[in-house]
């Protein structure tokens, strides 16, 4: 079979999939190794039996409703490769407009020790400290299994390992080992109401529910980053916070403003999406 007749099939395999042409291109490259190039230029090349297999087996996977992520077992965030699998949340573009955030603010600070809390695949964490190399990181994540997901891809993206990676709940900091006091904290922590989960997208349920359950109002994390980890903020420090659609304005307003000045920025579809807030100099 050619790759091109191989495409056409495997395309008629995900009718009715959202998103399947990019899906099947996805999983076409990866199963061969392909750029984007090698898969345009080569649609009249034979695909062996075993490649051919594969790829049925992967767009198996796909039609049973995994995400292409968790079935290639990678995803591109901020220009790195980051690991995935089914113990991490699937990195999101939004996110990375957080980090650009973060990643500019960092720029005009000397030697800033910041933290990624709820860190999953690291994929906020590794992006900052990769792009500011002066910068101290530490990450924290309480599930075993993303945190060996995480620790692989401070392996292979951050060329001397260089950040601190902390398996434990941030509900409870002080029992996290000796903590300094950050310039930045930043967190995309898990913040879908409980009794919404089971309504979020087919996709979406086979991410790991810890990453995703931000009990009842689905603001327990941002309570509990405005109460406790504001003191391992320091006097001049900024917190910048993801949210969900319609948190932010209730996320600002557990601050108190003659503390913070916190601002709130939108996602590339207009949602308030981003929590910002820097402590204001008394
Ligand atoms: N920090 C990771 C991300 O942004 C994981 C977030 C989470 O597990 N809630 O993708």
């Amino acid at each position: 079979m050619t790759l091109g007749e191989l495409y056409r099939k495997a395309l008629e395999s995900l009718d009715g999939i959202d998103g399947a042409e990019n899906d099947v291109r996805i999983i076409i490259k990866k199963a061969l190794s392909f750029s984007e190039t090698d898969f345009l230029m080569n649609k009249s090349s034979e695909i062996s039996d075993e490649k051919a297999e594969l790829i049925s087996e992967m767009l198996a996977k796909r039609l049973s409703g995994i995400p292409v992520q968790y079935i290639i077992g990678e995803w591109d965030f901020y220009g790195s490769t980051f690991k995935v699998n089914g113990s991490v949340l699937i990195p999101r573009p939004e996110t990375e407009i957080l980090c650009e955030y973060v990643i500019d603010y960092l720029k005009r600070i000397e030697s800033p020790i910041v933290a990624d809390l709820c860190a999953g695949s690291g994929c906020i964490g590794i992006t900052v400290k990769k792009y500011t190399e002066a910068s101290e990181v530490i990450l924290v994540e309480k599930s075993a299994d993303a945190v060996v997901v995480c620790r692989e891809n401070i392996v292979s993206i951050l060329s001397d390992n260089e950040a601190r990676l902390i398996n434990g709940d941030i509900f409870f900091p002080e029992d996290l080992g000796e903590l300094p006091l950050f310039d930045v904290i930043i967190s995309n922590p898990p913040y879908i109401k409980s009794s919404e989960i089971l309504t979020l997208q087919s996709e979406v349920l086979l991410e790991p529910r810890m990453a995703l359950d931000g009990g009842e109002d689905g603001l327990d994390f941002y309570r509990l980053l405005a109460g406790k980890w504001m003191k391992y903020l320091k006097p001049d420090g900024m917190f910048a916070f993801e949210c969900g659609e319609e948190q932010a304005e209730k996320i600002k307003l557990l601050f108190d403003e003659k503390e913070f000045d916190v601002t709130i920025l939108k996602d590339y579809s207009d949602i308030d999406r981003f929590v910002i807030g820097k402590r204001r100099k008394i």
